[in-house]
């Protein structure tokens, strides 16, 4: 089992063509930085990027012309300089290459309360995407400068909910509900926004200024359970998937799911479907997790009769119905660590955990179930390069004081709501006693 980054150079050099989704992925990020902006390679051709998406400008050219192996050098001597000043995060589903000189590696919440422990930390350095970083500013202290080393990486599933598609839906729910405060009889207000960690800021702040919440892939059964017992319907967004699945295990039926699509009037749903609705989902998903099949599945099973299939929540109904279970990254991670020695599993989620899982756990056998490498596209706009760009402009030289390059600030008027709708998801607790 190799690594994405070797891969990658193995195709790179002609030896494994065709195991990867596109070529492409040989090319620097900064390729794709100039010019119309894309999410770069191996993004679904159906993924249109906003046009307000943040630019990376040119980084200079000693970053781009320089070596891995200089890289590497100037990052670790750049490390060492700083020292505590600066903390690095890395999401689980970066590549290698990166994750190497993260001080903690985890999922997107992990690491912004990882950001929230460290307040002596003067700047963290955050390798994973925007809303990610943002997350983390939220957390912070105000003094703490978060940098996201290259400003491309963003997220395509983040950026299908997009605060005026979401503040247009609610006012044709409010059209149809009124004053979206009132409580009926059962002391139930009409609609209660609920939205995934992986949405900007700005949604998380939609949340909080109308009675709503966050959650993420570990605890959104708990905190629909929060919703319902404040609300007769939810709107989910932005991953139309996370929703599905978790209302589905909650005993929600699929005809009180409607879809909610931006670009029509009431998201394509008439008055009756949606005064039905108990979760109208947001028609958006993650293009990584799209990728997985029921067909995938059937032939790791015919492969290897004694595998376990375990799925990510953001993985379409039909493949998390016919794994044998889903859940968090950090769900994957303890599931793979509490096997017995000899296991086999079968993985639906982004390339490069499975195979730093598969690294780490020699006595498994573990595998991705998509053998095409294509590893989440925005995440792959992070590279060494930036990250040295980052930190030696941190130091400064003899002649240039020490500038913070890339900072993501989160403005006062959408964090204080933003943190108030992350509030309500900690301090929710699961009571299943919810009727649905
Ligand atoms: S894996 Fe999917 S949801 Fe996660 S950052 Fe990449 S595109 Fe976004």
């Amino acid at each position: 089992m190799t690594s994405v980054d070797t891969t990658i150079r193995r195709i790179t050099n002609g030896e494994a063509p065709g195991d990867v989704c596109t070529t492409d992925l040989r090319e620097a990020p900064w390729t794709f930085d100039v010019g119309i902006p894309s999410y770069g390679p191996g993004s679904s051709m159906f993924d249109a990027i906003p046009q307000s998406s943040p630019l990376q400008g040119e980084i200079p050219l000693e970053y781009r012309e320089a070596s891995a192996d200089e890289l590497h050098r100037r990052i670790l001597a750049a490390k060492e300089i700083l020292g505590d000043r600066v903390l690095m995060l890395g999401h689980f589903y970066q590549r290698d290459e990166v994750v190497q000189y993260a001080d903690y590696v985890g999922d997107s919440f992990q690491l912004a309360v990882k950001a929230k422990a460290s307040p002596s930390a003067e700047a963290i350095v955050f390798c994973g995407v925007h809303f990610m970083a943002e997350t983390a500013d939220l957390l912070s202290t105000p003094e703490q400068a978060v940098i996201l080393p290259n400003l491309a990486a963003g997220c395509s599933m983040a950026d299908m909910a997009d605060i005026d598609s979401v503040e247009a839906a609610w006012e044709q729910l409010e059209g149809l509900y009124g004053d979206m405060e009132a409580k009926d009889a059962d002391g139930l207000v009409p609609v209660i926004p609920v939205t995934y960690m992986n949405s900007a800021a700005d949604l998380k702040g939609f949340c909080g200024r109308h009675g709503g919440i966050v959650c993420t892939s570990s605890n959104a059964e708990t905190v629909l359970e929060w919703a319902f017992a404040r609300g007769r319907r939810v709107l989910f967004f932005p991953d139309q998937h996370l929703g599905r699945n978790t209302a589905k295990a909650m005993g929600v039926p699929l005809e009180r799911m409607p879809m909610w699509n931006p670009r029509k009037a009431f998201g394509g749903n008439d008055a009756e479907a949606l005064d039905e609705a108990k979760v109208i989902l947001w028609n958006g998903f993650c293009s990584v997790h799209k990728r997985f099949t029921v067909d995938q599945i059937a032939r790791a099973r015919a492969e290897y009769p004694d595998v376990r299939v375990i799925v990510h929540p953001e993985c379409p109904m039909p493949v998390v119905d016919a794994a044998d279970s889903s859940g968090s990254t950090d769900f994957i991670v303890k599931a793979i660590q509490a096997a017995p020695a000899g296991s086999t599993f079968a993985i639906g989620t982004e390339i490069n955990l499975v195979q730093r899982l598969a690294a780490e756990y020699p006595q498994h056998t573990i595998f991705c179930l998509d053998s095409v490498v294509c590893p989440c596209s925005t995440m792959y706009r992070i590279h060494p390069g930036y990250i040295a760009w980052a930190l030696e402009a941190l130091i400064g030289t003899a002649d240039r004081p020490g500038e913070v390059l890339n900072r993501i600030t989160v403005t006062d008027d959408v964090a204080e709501p933003a943190r108030l709708a992350l509030e309500r998801m900690l301090a929710a607790k699961p009571n299943h006693t919810v009727s649905v």
